[in-house]
């Protein structure tokens, strides 16, 4: 069931576990403001998630509530974690969902990179 990303944060959910080392992930990077984990079910070769450690239900909340560094952190990461998994040559792609129409699951923010394969078209036509 896709979340309303106008809703407030609620720790309950399943990243906020895994950044409480509730729940194990098999993390691939993490710095001061940036966790980094593979996706339990991977919809590419390569499908890693990035997530803030601060509590951010969408992009929407974090690009009006974060500080510049926790953003330029988050930004930099993503750059960051696809040049250690040696994407930049064959390429990939950043997604975040926000909200009902995009189907975004999980309420705190992430990031997908996707690689590993021709990825296709941006949305199914
Ligand atoms: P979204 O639809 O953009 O909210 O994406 C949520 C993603 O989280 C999906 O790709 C799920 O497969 C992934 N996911 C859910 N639970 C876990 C978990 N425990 N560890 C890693 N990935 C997860």
């Amino acid at each position: 069931m896709p979340i309303d990303a106008t809703q407030p944060y609620d720790d309950s959910n399943i990243f906020a576990k895994i950044l409480r080392g509730e729940i194990p992930s098999n993390k691939v990077y993490e710095d001061e403001h940036v966790l980094a984990f593979h996706d339990i079910n991977p919809l590419a070769p390569t499908h890693i998630l990035v997530i803030p450690k601060g509590p951010y239900v969408s992009w929407d909340d974090f690009s009006a509530k974060a500080s510049d560094e926790e953003i330029a952190a988050f930004v930099r990461a993503v750059g960051r974690i696809a040049r250690q998994a040696g994407l930049i040559g064959e390429g990939y792609r950043v997604l975040a969902n926000v909200g009902m129409n995009s189907g975004q699951e999980v309420p705190h923010l992430h990031a997908h990179i996707f690689a590993g394969r021709p990825l296709g078209p941006m949305l199914a036509r």
